[in-house]
């Protein structure tokens, strides 16, 4: 950049008094945060004024001095921070290359204090992980607040981030974590105008998305509760309906079975029946019922006991549901009357399945307490026809059976034919 000063018209610019009452002024203005000194062609620095033509430092050897020895005259260098050792502060150099040299000085040196420069970055910059950044346009950090000595001068041009910058003047974008000091940061920059310099403000990621983190976070925390709710709510109410569902299946069975004996009872037998004779007629099969009544019964008791004569009702179902197929019902319609449902057997087969129970009643021990003690049963068998109009008929005609058996000298099997009918 070319840059006209009166440092070029003066005789001797560090004893000018415009100059030295400039350089004053903007250092004043600045509150002593820049400060000015001139660098002779030799290469040394000297403040303003300088009444003693005091040389400070050597600066030869500086990149700025370099570079604005390599640039044209007149343009503006702007250094890497450097420590003064003196001061024992950071400080950022721009060099200010005159047209022409004036009484031996060469350059104008501008040397901004780094602490001084990060004290009103530090209550501008966004807490607690904002950033202000000034960035070299080859990516060495100028100046940073909060202060941190170990990333002034750093280069960040490494960083493909810094890339993107390069291309456009101003922008945002979100650093990565290792840009600068392992935070990641949402970026705002800008290139100041004429200058080859980024001013870049950045802010925290996390704290930037602090609200909606905290409303993801409560979000999550109640979808997590309500999910834990709903689970507890599901096992609870799994639990109970499981309980409820066991505790009714346990009444159903009690309601359902013959609590001597254990088979169906009455009241089950008739919706078995009544399902079974609707399968029956839908599905074209046969069904055949066994109306079994043990005989002389009242003399067991009477002889033996009511007990023996529970035991031996009990001991018959038990034989009898040993010789009875999965699908045949057994149930006990009262006192020491039974009924077999037998589903997909005709008269003929459901004779057969009669007399076998006919002669394992005959022939079993049906009683621990009197062991000798042989109970027979008289059965009547009836097979599901065209007519019977509903199951109570088909059991009629099997209750005829077994009035027939009783009839013709019980312990025997009597079938009911339709054709009977
Ligand atoms: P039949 O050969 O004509 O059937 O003569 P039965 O004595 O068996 O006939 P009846 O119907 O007169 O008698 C049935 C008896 O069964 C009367 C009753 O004491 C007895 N009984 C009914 N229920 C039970 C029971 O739960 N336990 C016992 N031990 N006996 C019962
Ligand atoms: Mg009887
Ligand atoms: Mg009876």
């Amino acid at each position: 950049m070319k840059c006209r000063t009166r440092a070029s018209q003066v005789a001797d610019p560090v004893n000018d008094p415009v100059f030295v009452r400039l350089a004053a002024r903007m250092s004043g203005m600045s509150n002593g945060m820049v400060e000015f000194q001139m660098i002779s062609t030799r290469g040394m620095t000297h403040p303003v004024p300088d009444p003693a033509r005091l040389e400070i430092s050597d600066v030869r050897d500086r990149g700025y001095y370099e570079d604005a020895l390599a640039g044209p005259p007149g343009s503006l260098v702007t250094g890497l921070p450097v420590l003064r050792k003196s001061a024992r502060r950071w400080a950022l150099p721009m060099v200010l290359r005159l047209e022409r040299e004036v009484a031996g000085f060469s350059m104008i040196l501008c040397l901004i204090d780094l602490q001084r420069l990060s004290e009103p970055h530090e209550t501008w910059r966004m807490k607690d992980k904002g950033s202000i950044l000034l960035l070299r346009d080859d990516g060495h950090v100028l100046a940073r607040a909060p202060f941190d000595p170990a990333l002034l001068g750093l280069d960040l041009s490494v960083f493909p981030r810094f890339g993107e910058m390069r291309t456009r003047p101003q922008g945002k974008l979100v650093s990565g974590s290792a840009f600068s000091d392992g935070v990641q940061r949402i970026v705002s920059y800008e290139k100041l105008p004429g200058h080859p310099v980024f001013v870049v403000s950045s802010r925290g990621y996390d704290e930037a998305l602090q609200p909606w983190q905290t409303i993801r976070r409560i979000l999550l925390l109640v979808a997590a509760l309500l999910t834990l709710a709903l689970l507890a709510t599901g096992l609870v109410i799994r639990r109970s309906h499981r309980a409820v569902f066991s505790a009714q299946a346990a009444l159903h069975r009690m309601a359902m079975t013959d609590e001597l004996t254990g088979v169906f009872n009455r009241r089950a037998f008739m919706e078995e029946a009544a399902r079974a004779r609707e399968a029956a007629r839908q599905a074209g099969t046969a069904l055949s019922v066994l109306m079994i009544d043990c005989d002389h019964f009242k003399q067991v008791n009477d002889r033996y006991g009511h007990a023996v004569g529970d035991e031996v009702l009990q001991g018959a179902t038990r034989c009898w549901r040993e010789a009875l197929r999965e699908p045949d019902r057994l149930a006990r319609l009262g006192g020491e009357e039974f009924c077999v449902l037998l589903p997909g057997l005709a008269a003929e087969d459901a004779e057969g399945v009669a007399e076998r129970l006919r002669q394992l009643s005959a022939g079993a021990q049906v009683s621990a307490r009197e062991p000798a003690l042989r109970v027979t049963v008289s059965i009547g068998v009836a097979s599901l026809s065209a007519q019977d109009a509903d199951w109570q008929s088909l059991l009629a005609r099997a209750d005829r059976a077994l009035y027939r058996a009783k009839e013709e000298g019980r312990n025997r099997v009597v079938v009911e034919t339709p054709e009977a009918v």
